[in-house]
C-alpha cells in the first residue's frame, strides 16, 4: 500500500510523520516541487533580512517516523487522476498511490508590472531568499509593495537593517482586514516612529530604470526611488496538478470538516488535503469555508488529515470530531510579537486587556462570542486567551452537534 503526499512543506512533512504515528506501514513518497528538503519558512521576512543570517538554520529535523519516507524532490506533480489514483511529475514519473495528501501550499502572487523586473523579489521560497540576500547587500532603499503581514515584517526586518523603507499599501491602513482600524492605526504608529515611509491608498503602476528597478510609479503619478523592491501582495493555491478531477479548486481545494477532498460534492475518503492549500469548514467561521495560512495549521491539520488517512487505509471509521483546533498565528515586527488566536478582522472588536499604545488584548467578536484575539505583547496572557478561543470552538461543536 502506499501514500503519495504531494508537497514537500511544512504540512507535507507533518502529514508523513503523523501517517507513521498513526500505524500506516505501507510506502510514503513525499513529493516535493522545490529541491530542498522541507524547511521554515517564517524567518524569511523576519530574522534572514538581516545582516547575519544562516539559512543552514532554516531545514526542519526529520522525526525519527519519518526516516524511511521516499523524497522525490525538484519533480513538481503536473497531474493526477483521482479515478485511476495516479499522480504525474514533471519528468514524467507516474506514481499509484491507494491514499493521496495534497499539501502543494501557495505560491506568490506577482504583480508583473511593467519596467525590468531585475531587483523586483517575492519572499516565499529558499530560492527566492538567496536572490532577495545577494542584492540586499547594495540596497540603501528599499520599497515593499504590500503591507499585509509578510509585507510588514520585510518591513520592520530591513529598516532594522538600517535601509530606508517605503511601503506601498492600497489599503488606508497596513494590517487592516486581518486587524481592524484601531489595532492596525497603532501598528502603523509603530512603523513611521522607526522611520518606515508609508504610501497608503496607492497602488503601484510600473518599475521604472533601464537593466534594473530604480523606481516605483504610483496610481497617484508620483514616483518613489527604490534599489530594490520586495513584492508582498497575496498568494496563489497551488492546485493546477489537480485540475479535470471534478474538484472545487476555486480558492485552494474544497474539503469537508475532515479534510477529505470533496470530489462532485461527495467526501473521498483517500484524498485529503492540508496546510495553506486546504478550504474547509472550521468551527469558527460559522459555516463558511476558508484556507488558514497559519505555521501552526499547517502541523494540526497535516497530523489531523493524516490520522484520519491512515485510519481509512485501515478500513476504520473516522475518529473523533471535525477538524477544531485553534487557528494561531503570530509577527514578529522590531521587537514586538503578535500573536493571535481563532478569527479575527470581524466588526466587533473591543480592547480586552491593557491599552494599545502599551500591551494589549484585541477580542473580535461574532454572535455575541469571541472569536478571536490579537495580543501585542502580553506573551504571559497566552495560554489565557488561547483557551477562551479554545471554548468558544467548543461552544460551537457542541450546539452544531445538537442541531444535527
Ligand atoms: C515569508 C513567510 C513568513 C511567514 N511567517 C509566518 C508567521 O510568522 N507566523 C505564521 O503563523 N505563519 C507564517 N507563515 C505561513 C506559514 O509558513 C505557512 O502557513 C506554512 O509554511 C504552510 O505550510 P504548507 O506545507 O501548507 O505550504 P508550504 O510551506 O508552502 O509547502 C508547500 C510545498 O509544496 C510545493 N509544491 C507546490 N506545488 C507543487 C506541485 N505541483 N508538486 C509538488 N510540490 C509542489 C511547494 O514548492 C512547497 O515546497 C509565513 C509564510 C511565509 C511565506
Amino acid at each position: 500500500m502506499r501514500v503519495v503526499v504531494v508537497g514537500a512543506g511544512m504540512a507535507g512533512l507533518r502529514s508523513a510523520e503523523a501517517l507513521r504515528r498513526a500505524g500506516f506501514e505501507g510506502e510514503i513518497v513525499v513529493a516535493g516541487g522545490e529541491p530542498h528538503m522541507p524547511y521554515n519558512r517564517p524567518p524569511l521576512s523576519k530574522d534572514a533580512i538581516g545582516a547575519a543570517f544562516d539559512a543552514a538554520q532554516l531545514p526542519f529535523r526529520i522525526a525519527k517516523s519519518a526516516g524511511d519516507v521516499s523524497w522525490q524532490l525538484g519533480q513538481p506533480a503536473v497531474a493526477a487522476s483521482l479515478a485511476a489514483r495516479t499522480v504525474t511529475l514533471d519528468d514524467g514519473t507516474v506514481l499509484g498511490w491507494d491514499g493521496l495528501m495534497v499539501a502543494t501550499g501557495v505560491r506568490s502572487r506577482r504583480l508583473n508590472l511593467p519596467g525590468p523586473a531585475a531587483g523586483v523579489h517575492a519572499v516565499r521560497t529558499l530560492d527566492d531568499l538567496a536572490q532577495l540576500r545577494e542584492e540586499l547587500g547594495h540596497a540603501r532603499h528599499i520599497v515593499v509593495v504590500g503591507g499585509g503581514f509578510i509585507g510588514s515584517e520585510v518591513a520592520a526586518a530591513a529598516r532594522t537593517r538600517g535601509l530606508g523603507v517605503t511601503v506601498i499599501e492600497p489599503e488606508p491602513l497596513p494590517m487592516r482586514r486581518p486587524l481592524g482600524d484601531e489595532l492596525a492605526a497603532e501598528l502603523l504608529r509603530r512603523h513611521e516612529q522607526r522611520g518606515v515611509r508609508f504610501r497608503l491608498g496607492t497602488l503601484p503602476t510600473a518599475f521604472e530604470g533601464d537593466d534594473r528597478v530604480r523606481a516605483v510609479a504610483l496610481s497617484d503619478g508620483t514616483t518613489l526611488e527604490a534599489d530594490l523592491v520586495v513584492e508582498s501582495v497575496g498568494s496563489i493555491p497551488n492546485t493546477e496538478w489537480l485540475d479535470g478531477n471534478g474538484l472545487d479548486l476555486a480558492d485552494g481545494v474544497a474539503c469537508d470538516g475532515r479534510l477529505r477532498v470533496l470530489a462532485g460534492g461527495d467526501a473521498r475518503d483517500d484524498v485529503m488535503a492540508a496546510g495553506d492549500v486546504a478550504r474547509y469548514p472550521h468551527p469558527l467561521l460559522f459555516g463558511a469555508s476558508r484556507r488558514i495560512e497559519h505555521w501552526t495549521v499547517a502541523t494540526d491539520t497535516g497530523k489531523y488529515a493524516a490520522a484520519g488517512l491512515a485510519r481509512s487505509l485501515a478500513g476504520d471509521q473516522p475518529d473523533g470530531g471535525v477538524f477544531a483546533a485553534v487557528p494561531t498565528f503570530w509577527s514578529d515586527q522590531y521587537d514586538l510579537r503578535l500573536q493571535s488566536f481563532g478569527v479575527t478582522g470581524l466588526p466587533d472588536v473591543r480592547i480586552l486587556e491593557g491599552d494599545l499604545e502599551g500591551e494589549a488584548a484585541v477580542g473580535y467578536h461574532r454572535d455575541g462570542l469571541l472569536a478571536g484575539v490579537v495580543l501585542i505583547g502580553l506573551g504571559g496572557r497566552y495560554v489565557h486567551y488561547r483557551a477562551q478561543i479554545a471554548d468558544t470552538i467548543a461552544a460551537l461543536t457542541q450546539a452544531d452537534s445538537t442541531t444535527l
